[in-house]
């Protein structure tokens, strides 16, 4: 690992913090904030919150008066895109007064903390402030360094570690962060005050100096003494285990996965929590999967117990799938998530019972699973959670093969981690803001260029679902979903080409692991005069008006099934579909027939939750109602363009967004199935009967 300071960007750093009114803060949290960010851009050193820096200087508190202060990290800030108001400052001498004590709750530290804020509306200080207050050096570094952890999580940690420190490093046994972990820490290093920084057992490594460069530098070449010592003497790790000649599909396993973790909600009949996958493959995936040992080294816990809160303690393991044998893996894959949610029960039964049963089991769903001869998925119940469940995961993965190849990976046990994940002050970095009405929920939307169908992909992304937009024309597709943000992506598809159906889906699983909701939306209007009209003309709708749909909803049906969790197809037909318009039935007959498809789908799914239901709209804005069309109809009929718009009983114009709320307040609608909702301002003629 090289250092990556540079005097150049640390001079540019202080130039862009330069506060001449608080000259010696500003300089310091300017070179804070600088090296924080390098530490923070290296995912071997800092993932997802696995690490914290401070700085110690003086400025003026509000009332003007000259004051000690730490500035660490707060929570809510990530290292690699932190800014100055993401290292509040704290009175350094009420803190460091705290020492004296011989306890103090989480709660008293955090309310002391919070009241010695210079700033009161700053974030909550790292749970790890006493210890870089009880330190006396300016600068102090601190992460949760993957090679660091090799060495630690071992049964001889502390040799290996004492073999490539010697007497540089002090070191701290494994205790939970808190009060007693920092004056654990601050005794270590009164032991011996010429160490250069703590390796902190199991859990990661401080390194600190009397400026920024000096403690950024120790960190580096630490960890880079941890990486050395675990490339000597390495060892083969993980025999293969017996695997299927082969593997099933990415797109054939991810649904299997995501339906077996998913939990029926007791309340709500129909309703499920259900989660996003996130897959992971590359070679080191696949050989830590794919070993013999798997159930010794993959479920001995944790690398370093901050991740239990992202990734539990133990991962999911599945028996390897076999291409010709999905049926056998289904019900494998059932048996394990069954068994797993036992364990976790049992573990937190027995735990809760030590803490006097104050603790409310949080969902006993797994956030890794590892499926041998394929790699492995984060769950998650954003796409993003799943990313940094998966994140995790793989640094776990490095962490174990190089424990694993110089010695035996070793973690901390159950009690250890639980008092973790259920510690509150961990779990309120989770946040518990409500989750949206589709958290959790896939949805793809066809035809997701046009006006209805991106304002559809854009509400059901609103509504907290995360969205596959497609389309014919793939850059417009990707343009819309890019527009939306977030984690929507845009996808090629030619709804009247059944391989093009097939592939997308397939993308569709392979990114987001299944899918709940499909919105049916492409398609385009033809016209003629129907005793005269081309008979490719009819043929060429209804590939596109009846069979477009239908090859989509069947291949939403497949995955829908592969889950188990039910699902809902919403269709966009047209009010031509009961109240043709003349020369109109090129369009209106494939329309009509996709209004019966509706309801076959209802009929033939009801039972296994999928519900079917449909669209009829009329006179929208888009590309089959162009400008130029509309003021051509609109002159025609001796009205103005308005008019022409909201020729309705209401008298009002509907717009694409109105037809997206539709269909979403369908897909909401868990008893509803073989509906039709006309969205067209009111017209009796086109009103079902
Ligand atoms: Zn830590």
């Amino acid at each position: 690992m090289k250092s990556a300071w540079a005097d150049r960007d640390a001079e540019a750093a202080v130039a862009r913090y330069a506060d001449v009114s608080r000259q010696e803060f500003a300089k310091d949290l300017a070179l804070r904030v600088y090296t924080t960010r390098l530490l923070g851009a290296d995912p071997k050193l800092v993932l997802h919150g696995g690490g914290n820096t401070s700085v110690k200087t003086r400025l003026a508190d509000l009332n003007g008066e000259p004051t000690e202060v730490l500035c660490v990290k707060g929570s809510g800030w990530d290292m690699a895109t932190i800014e100055p108001p993401g290292l509040p400052a704290v009175r350094l001498e009420p803190l460091r007064k705290l020492r004296a004590r011989d306890a103090l709750s989480d709660e008293d530290m955090v309310r002391l903390q919070r009241a010695n804020l210079i700033d009161p509306a700053a974030p909550n200080p790292s749970v790890e402030t006493l210890l870089h207050a009880f330190l006396p050096h300016k600068f102090v570094d601190h992460t949760h360094s993957t090679a660091v952890l090799s060495l630690t999580d071992q049964p001889d940690g502390d040799a290996l570690c004492e073999e490539v420190y010697g007497k540089r490093m002090g070191t701290v046994p494994y205790i939970m962060p808190g009060f007693a972990l920092a004056k654990a820490a601050a005794e270590a290093f009164e032991r011996d005050t010429s160490v250069e920084g703590l390796i902190l057992h199991r859990h990661g490594i401080f390194t600190f100096g009397a400026d920024a460069r000096e403690a950024y530098e120790r960190m580096i070449e630490m960890v880079t003494l941890a990486e050395q010592r675990l490339q000597r003497g390495r060892k083969a790790v993980f025999a293969t285990a017996q695997l299927p000649q082969q593997a099933a599909a990415l797109a054939d396993v991810a649904p299997i996965v995501r339906g077996a973790c998913s939990l029926k909600d007791e309340k709500t009949e129909g309703a499920w929590k259900r989660f996003i996958l996130d897959f992971r493959g590359g070679d080191a995936v696949l050989a830590f999967v794919n070993g013999a040992e798997i159930a010794r080294y993959a479920l001995a816990g944790v690398v370093t117990p901050d991740h239990t809160i992202r990734t539990k303690n133990w991962p999911l393991i599945v028996p390897a799938p076999d291409a010709d044998r999905l049926a056998d893996f289904k019900q494998n894959v059932a048996a394990a998530v069954e068994n797993f949610v036992g364990k976790y029960r049992a573990y937190f039964t027995a735990n809760n019972a030590r803490c006097g049963g104050i603790k409310k089991s949080l969902d006993p769903m797994p956030r890794v699973v590892l499926v041998p001869g394929v790699g492995l998925f984060g769950l998650g119940r954003s796409k993003k959670d799943a990313r940094i469940a998966a994140d995790l995961a793989e640094a776990a993965i490095e962490t174990i093969t190089d424990a694993e190849a110089t010695g035996r990976y070793q973690a901390l046990g159950d009690a250890d981690l639980f008092d973790m994940e259920y510690w509150s002050l961990e779990q309120a970095k989770l946040g518990g803001a409500a989750e949206k009405p589709l958290a959790g929920q896939i949805v793809a939307v066809t035809g997701a260029a046009g006006t209805i169908g991106a304002a559809t992909a854009k509400v059901f992304a609103a509504a907290g679902a995360e969205v596959a937009l497609l389309d014919v024309n793939e850059p417009a597709a990707k343009d819309k979903a890019k527009a939306i943000g977030g984690t929507a992506i845009g996808l090629a598809c030619d709804v009247t080409d059944a391989a093009s159906v097939k592939a997308a889906f397939a993308k569709l699983v392979e990114a987001f692991g299944g899918v709940d909701i499909v919105v049916s939306n492409a398609g385009a209007a033809w016209q003629g005069r129907i005793g005269e009209v081309d008979e490719a003309i009819l043929r060429e709708s209804f590939e596109l008006n009846f069979y477009g749909h239908q090859r989509v909803a069947q291949a939403a049906t497949k995955v829908m099934l592969a889950q188990g969790t039910g699902g809902c197809l919403l269709f966009n037909v047209s009010k031509q579909a009961v109240n043709p318009g003349p020369n109109f039935g090129p369009y209106g007959l494939p329309k009509a027939a996709t209004l019966l498809l509706v309801r076959q789908y209802a009929l033939d799914y009801g039972a296994d939750g999928i519900r079917a239901n449909a669209v009829n709209a009329d006179r929208i804005r888009s590309g089959l109602l162009t400008g130029d069309f509309i003021a051509e109809r609109a002159k025609a009929r001796g009205l103005s363009e308005k008019d022409y718009m909201s020729g309705n009983l209401l008298q009002r114009e509907v717009t694409a967004e109105d037809v997206a709320q539709a269909f979403l307040s369908q897909a909401l609608a868990l008893k509803t199935t073989a509906d039709v909702t006309t969205v067209d301002g009111g017209n009796i003629a086109a009103a079902l009967r």
